[in-house]
């Protein structure tokens, strides 16, 4: 038997949940379907290090940080996932949203905005809580599995048949948390324009010399990176495998373009004062001591020792050599754990709500769609939004086939 609902959306995540929450607010029947066995698991996840809600900052600054996942193309509108000004939801509104789920926030010095916990879970908990008493409906292990809406569910097989739908299956990193991109051919093969996913905000692999070893697992702070026109002031990470963390995820999606990347060591001193400190006699010292001395920090001098060969002769090269040391990688680490994806549903594919042009009455949301941003708050802000916007113009859409 084929069920007939008003609305179904398909993942739980952070867009599907905000997507259901505009579906039931006109009072729909709301079904969601979820793959994994508990909701927004990639969302818990986040939490884990600190769930990074937002970034506060002028709308404006917000979305100059949003590019086409594939390079080359442009989203729809200037604004990207913003269509208009009302139905913004940026910065301001993430944070209004997650106080109204009774969640206290704190924003740091960079303007990252958190839960004061830091977890996602209370969050989670509230928001959920919210979508059950306004009747929407979770089914978990409910796994789309293409042709239509059909589904492997723990009854067997079952088929839904939604006035309208909002796909939010998120994008291809850490698929063991549920996205996994197996819906891409299916898409595919009804006309639809998927851009193959790649890594974004992930690290890159080092073969480090055996000198680093004692290095892995130290947090590099105080240096200013840059790639293209990519730049970060982030602490960033020495791994066995290669460089990691905030700074690297920052600068990443332009060193995964091609462009080289290049760490000032020492971005408080500009280039005349940092050589005078270069220039100062190394008497009987070893290089390691001597090149200490003057950047007083281990790793630092570990770095420039490992890749800043052949080293220079005298202190100007050594001060442009450590105001500019290249990062030299072998690669971007593997899509399976990077923090998102670029690539995704094209935005010639859909319509300017989100909706697919090849299927009328079927809407996109979340990291699914062809945009990448850094990481600071600005993922989940964007999924939230998109999310919210699918929802209300699947919501405008039930209207308008009531009323023809
Ligand atoms: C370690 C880590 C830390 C992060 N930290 C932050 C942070 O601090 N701040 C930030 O802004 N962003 C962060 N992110 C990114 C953010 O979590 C994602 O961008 C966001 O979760 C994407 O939301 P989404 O709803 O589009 O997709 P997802 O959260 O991936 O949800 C998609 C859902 O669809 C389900 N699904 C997939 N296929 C099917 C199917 N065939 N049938 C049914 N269901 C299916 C999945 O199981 C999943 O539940 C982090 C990511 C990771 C991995």
């Amino acid at each position: 038997m084929i069920e007939a609902v008003d609305a179904l959306v398909i993942g739980a995540g952070p867009a599907g949940l905000m997507a259901a929450e505009a579906l039931a607010a006109p009072g729909r029947r709301v079904v969601v379907a979820e793959a994994m066995p508990t909701p927004a698991r990639k969302f818990l996840m986040a939490g884990k290090s600190g769930l990074n809600l937002t970034k506060d900052e002028p709308f404006e600054a917000f979305v100059q940080r949003f590019r086409c996942g594939s390079g080359g193309c442009l989203p729809p509108h200037p604004r990207g996932y913003f269509p208009t000004e009302d139905e913004a939801f940026g910065p301001e509104e993430v944070m209004a949203w997650a106080r109204g789920l009774g969640i206290e926030l704190f924003t740091g010095s960079t303007g990252r905005v958190f839960p004061v916990g830091m977890k996602a879970s209370p969050l989670l908990r509230a928001w959920l809580a919210r979508l059950d008493a306004a009747g929407v409906e979770l089914r978990t292990r409910w796994r789309w599995i293409g042709g239509g809406f059909r589904f492997q569910t723990p009854e067997g097989v079952a088929e839904i048949a939604p006035r309208v739908t909002v796909l939010a299956l998120g994008g291809a990193s850490w698929p063991r948390l549920g996205s996994d991109a197996a819906w891409v051919p299916w898409l595919q093969a009804t006309g639809v324009g998927v851009a193959p996913f790649r890594p974004a905000n992930m690290g890159f692999r080092v073969d480090w010399s055996p000198q680093m070893a004692r290095h892995f697992g130290v947090a590099v702070k105080g240096t200013a990176l840059r790639a293209g026109d990519l730049a970060s002031r982030g602490e960033w990470v020495i791994g066995r495998a290669g460089i990691e963390g905030g700074g690297i995820y920052e600068i990443s999606a332009a060193m995964r373009d091609g462009a080289e990347g290049r760490v000032d060591l020492a971005p408080d001193l500009d280039h005349p004062t940092l050589a005078a400190r270069f220039a100062r006699p190394k008497g009987r010292l070893s290089l390691g001591n001597w090149l200490r001395r003057v950047l007083d920090d281990p790793v630092k001098v570990a770095l420039l020792l490992e890749w800043g060969k052949p080293l220079p002769a005298d202190a100007a090269g050594w001060a442009a050599l450590a105001k500019a040391l290249p990062l030299r990688h072998a690669g971007a680490m593997g899509i399976g754990t990077a923090i998102s994806t670029a690539g995704g549903v094209t935005w010639d594919s859909l319509t300017r709500n989100r909706e697919l042009r090849a299927l009328p009455g079927v809407f996109v949301a979340g990291e699914m769609l062809d945009w990448e941003a850094p990481t600071g708050g600005y993922l989940l802000t964007a999924c939230l939004g998109s999310g919210l916007h699918a929802g209300r113009a699947a919501a405008r859409r039930l209207v308008a086939l009531d009323v023809g």
